[in-house]
């Protein structure tokens, strides 16, 4: 993997005074821009190098005057992040991306690949302070919030490396931490990714995955962002719940499915309920039951997830045969059931799975430093 091909450029980690331009909204680019008294065309052409051209540095901004790139580079820099590690699955395409923060902190992300069709998996934080059982990441120690700009440098260094056989990107909360955990920066990352100077994305194309948060969500769908949810729901009753996802267990399924139903009518968008399969746990035919009827509750569809056990053997998915057999007991009540493939089996794709790896590997911890947001549920 070259240099120039993957890698975003810490510009700032010794300069923290520097505006980092992909945390600001479009507005306030263009606000920034014309605080150096210079015309709209500049913030036209600096937004196009940001989000259509994905540069790391303002070195490749070549239509802007030399003395303007050297002014921009003491007052602001273009990416946070850069390329620690890639792992390429051989089987399906997948990459894999473990990313350095100006701080030292890592964070993963993905880009799965579907004929013609990219998804980036990307994370809300550093780590996850809640503890799913069934979830790598939740072992690993928290670190912090990501910034908006952190969150969109992910998407800038997963566009850099697709060819130009790519007709769609999606981009998905699915990575590292919970997003409504970060609902201002992750909010606001949305509002850059919506806006057609920046990545100029729709609602079918971003979707916001949680584990819940009722009052949250809500406040999400009332900032009529376009976007999509998924809850990740994984239980069909509450005590069921409280053992695989202990942390969020004082929401109840009603309150959760409440807020989902909440979401899709604000936004027009079905929801989807997500639903690890846990064989043993979660996965008999009453669960199967069940689900379907929560399905009915509102404006929902069912993705079914076979648990990806990567290198922990504590919990099973179900076979071929007993996934089918779970699809029929949800059948007759639910309108649309999809089943999600893995992807990248061959390497350390599941969520969480690469950064606890190379947290183990580390001598010291990174810092631990959160920018403004509540992480308190
Ligand atoms: S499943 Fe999501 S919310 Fe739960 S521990 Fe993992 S990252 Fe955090």
């Amino acid at each position: 993997m070259s240099r120039e091909d993957t890698a975003l450029q810490v510009r700032n980690e010794s300069r923290p005074d520097r505006v980092h331009l992909r945390d600001l909204t479009l507005d306030e680019l263009q606000g920034f821009v014309r605080s150096y008294d210079l015309p709209d065309y500049r913030y036209r052409q600096i937004a196009s190098w940001l989000y259509d051209k994905q540069v790391g540095d303002f070195a490749e901004m070549t239509d802007l005057p030399l003395a303007l790139r050297d002014r921009l580079g003491q007052d602001a820099s273009v990416a946070a992040l850069h390329t620690r590690t890639m792992q390429i699955s051989a089987l399906d395409g997948t990459k894999k991306f473990l990313f350095e923060l100006g701080d030292g902190n890592l964070i993963e992300s993905v880009l799965m690949r579907h004929d013609r069709r990219i998804t980036f998996c990307v994370s809300s934080q550093v780590g996850c302070p809640l503890d799913c059982v069934f979830c790598q990441t939740g072992k690993g120690v928290f670190g912090r919030n990501l910034t908006a700009g952190e969150i969109i440098d992910q998407i800038s260094a997963l566009k850099k490396t697709c060819a130009d056989d790519v007709d769609k990107v999606n981009v998905v909360f699915m990575g590292m931490g919970e997003p409504m955990l970060n609902l201002p920066h992750v909010a606001r990352a949305i509002q850059i990714m919506n806006d057609p100077a920046g990545f100029d994305m729709g609602s079918r194309r971003i979707t916001v995955s949680t584990v819940g948060h009722p009052r949250r969500m809500r406040q999400l769908a009332d900032m009529s962002l376009r976007c999509s949810m998924a809850l990740s729901l994984n239980a069909t009753t509450d005590s069921q719940r409280g053992r695989l996802m202990p942390a969020v267990s004082s929401y109840t399924v009603t309150e959760l499915i409440d807020a989902a139903r909440y979401f899709a009518e604000k936004s027009g968008r079905r929801v989807t309920l997500e639903y690890v399969l846990l064989k043993g746990l979660n996965t008999s035919i009453a669960d199967a039951k069940r689900l379907g009827k929560l399905s009915r509750k509102g404006p929902f569809k069912i993705n079914l997830i076979p648990y990806n056990a990567g290198r922990d053997t504590a919990y099973e998915t179900l076979s071929e045969d007993e996934i089918q057999e779970f699809i029929r007991g949800i059948l007759p009540y639910a309108s649309s059931v999809t089943v999600r493939r893995s992807k990248g089996p061959d390497i350390d794709a599941a969520c969480g799975q690469l950064w606890t790896k190379s947290l183990l590997s580390r001598k010291k911890p990174a810092r631990a430093v959160s920018p403004p947001g509540d992480t308190a549920l």
